[in-house]
């Protein structure tokens, strides 16, 4: 796909998509179903394949195939997000950032954060 993008729009897509990842995986349940694993895995790999930007979508999917995302848990999903970030960070001559700070960092401000995803939604209600 052909990159239809100058460096500030890529950029600013680069951090919303990141806030966007690091948001749905600090939100995931500490134990999804099957159901909820597959979904994950499909809608990683499905961001990867429509991500407008040519350049990083090649550049993502090369990683991917090296670091498939690790859906057993919260954490698991996290660490693998903030891994992969990292290694789009190293490739850009970025600083690396410390995962141990990743829960911290990508609170949502949901008033139950620290509940599980969509049941912590439903037991608000
Ligand atoms: P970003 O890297 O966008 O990070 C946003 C915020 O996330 C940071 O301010 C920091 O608070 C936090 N953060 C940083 N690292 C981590 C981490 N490891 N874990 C958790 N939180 C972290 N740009 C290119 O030029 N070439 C590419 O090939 C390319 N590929 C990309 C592929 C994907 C899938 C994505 C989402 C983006 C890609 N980008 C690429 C864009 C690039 O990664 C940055 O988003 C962009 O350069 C803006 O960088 P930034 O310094 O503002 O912070």
């Amino acid at each position: 796909m052909p990159d239809m993008f100058n460096t500030t729009e890529k950029e600013e897509l680069g951090r919303s998509t990141w806030r966007l990842l690091h948001t749905v995986t600090a939100r995931y349940p500490n134990k999804p179903t099957n159901e909820e694993k597959q979904a994950l895995k499909n809608w990683v790999y499905l961001l990867t394949r429509l991500y407008p930007s040519g350049e990083c979508a090649v550049e993502f999917s090369k990683i991917l195939e090296a670091n498939p995302p690790d859906v057993e848990s919260r954490d698991a999903a996290s660490q693998w997000a903030c891994k992969v970030h990292n290694i789009i960070n190293e490739a850009l001559g970025k600083e690396q950032f410390n995962c141990n700070l990743v829960g911290d960092r990508w609170k949502c401000g949901c008033a139950n954060d620290d509940e599980e995803g969509a049941e912590g939604e439903k037991n608000k209600n």
